[in-house]
């Protein structure tokens, strides 16, 4: 029996062979941001256990069943871990009174928190990267965050992510539409689940959104929002498909999406892609023009998304796009004591170049050495043994090129180095 003590289920170490996808991803991701004129926010990871309860809603999901939630021992506060982005991101906006005589568009990046069955693309902690656009009235705003998504898979290499979207009206056209999808659930009763019939009254919405086979043809033929929509919200979702048209976006309308929380109003989206197996949906947002106000701020519309990073990655995998292996430059080889003095040096000068260096640590042979050089996956050796250090010069060698080594005058071999010549 082992006794060591292992990472908690659904939550993964990412080990630095795997790092550079994220950073690479990271880094396209943050200049895209830019691109487009967001600005970065961080907020704490834990947040009052109520705030979540107020813009997520009670009877959701995440604050049934999945949020990580718990008592301060010091005080007795009620504590959780933020299982999404919006919430914090809001009170934050809120707090520091952001949206006076202002708008924001924010972006956020970091690890969320679900009690969820761990499985493929589905872990306890998992990372987001979302976006919130506060302050933002018109339809232009969800095009804008349609379009810019699109953009996100162009630049970052994928394909066959296919766009959802749907509109859920306002709070009026919900409620009539609340009272006929009951009524449609109701004369189904038989056909109904524990969850659904837990929610046939507090949130009936989210039936619709159910993954129980036996329900799918009785849900497919139950009401549909659309019919309740007033002539504002009609011409509202009009205009986000005539721009996500015009700009070469297409998309298909899903009635049935109706997103996991209770906050949204008017449009809705998922990207979807076929890599992903059963969990599909890499990308989700919508419009929150509630949101703001029901958290205690002065009423502002709003609208926003989260992706998740380790789907992205999954994509990204499925489609065979290929991150560069993060490896140094040059790996410094040394023995004898003049040596290793001069290596000290030469290392600092190349850093100081740009380029990434490893001083071999630790002494031992050359051919010791020599290996680990080769390990670190490191484009050249550069040797410096008692007659480098006696002459000035170095020894470099290709580890990659297969090419014999060769000693040069110290300046020829950093020249040589920063070009990264094959030879
Ligand atoms: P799902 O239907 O897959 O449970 P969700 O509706 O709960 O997703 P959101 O709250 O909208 O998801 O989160 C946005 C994105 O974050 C999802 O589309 C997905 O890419 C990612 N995501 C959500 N939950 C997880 C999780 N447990 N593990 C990994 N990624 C997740
Ligand atoms: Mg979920």
């Amino acid at each position: 029996m082992s006794n060591t003590i292992q990472a908690i289920r659904g939550m993964n170490d990412i080990l630095p062979e795997q790092i550079h996808r994220w950073q690479q991803l990271e880094a396209i991701v943050q200049e895209w941001l830019a691109a487009w004129g967001y600005r970065e926010i961080r907020t704490p990871i834990v947040e009052q256990v109520s705030l979540f309860k107020r813009a997520i809603g009670e009877v959701t999901d995440i604050v049934e069943k999945e949020m990580y939630a718990f008592t301060d021992s010091l005080n007795g506060d009620q504590l959780a871990l933020r299982p999404e982005g919006t919430a914090a991101c809001v009170r934050a906006v809120i707090q520091h009174n952001l949206l006076y005589n202002a708008t924001q568009r924010l972006w956020y990046a970091g690890p969320m928190f679900r009690h969820e069955r761990p499985q493929k693309g589905r872990y306890r902690q998992f990372h987001q990267f979302g976006i919130e656009a506060l302050g933002f009235a018109d339809p232009d705003m969800d095009a804008e965050h349609i379009v810019m998504t699109a953009d996100l898979w162009q630049r970052l290499g994928l394909h066959g992510i296919e766009l959802e979207i749907n509109t859920l009206g306002d709070s009026d056209a919900r409620l009539r539409y609340r009272t006929r999808l009951i009524g449609w659930f109701e004369q189904h009763a038989d056909l109904l689940d524990d969850d659904a019939k837990r929610r046939l009254h507090s949130n009936p919405l989210r039936i619709l959104d159910s993954k129980n086979p036996a329900m799918q043809s009785m849900i497919e033929a139950a009401p549909k929002l659309l019919d309740d929509l007033n002539d504002r919200s009609v011409q509202h979702f009009a205009t986000v498909q005539r721009i996500a048209g015009a700009q070469g976006v297409s998309f298909r309308i899903n009635p049935r999406l109706v997103r996991g929380l209770d906050y949204y109003n008017d449009t809705v989206f998922e990207w979807v892609s076929h890599h992903l197996g059963a969990q599909s949906t890499v990308c989700a947002g919508g419009r929150y023009d509630g949101l703001i106000g029901q958290i205690g701020g002065k009423p502002a519309p709003a609208c926003g998304f989260a992706m998740g990073i380790e789907r992205l990655l999954d994509i990204l995998d499925a489609c065979q796009v290929q991150s560069p292996v993060a490896a140094p430059d040059v790996y410094l080889v040394h023995a004898g004591e003049a040596a290793e003095q001069m290596a000290w040096g030469i290392a600092r000068d190349l850093r100081q170049t740009g380029l990434h260096v490893i001083r071999h640590c630790g002494g031992g042979s050359f051919k010791s050495q020599m290996k680990k050089a080769d390990a670190s996956g490191a484009l050249y050796a550069c040797i410096i043994g008692d007659e480098e250090a006696a002459t000035g010069s170095l020894t470099l060698k290709n580890l990659r090129s297969g090419a014999a080594q060769t000693t040069l005058p110290l300046t020829d071999a950093i020249t040589r180095l920063i070009n990264k010549e094959r030879s």
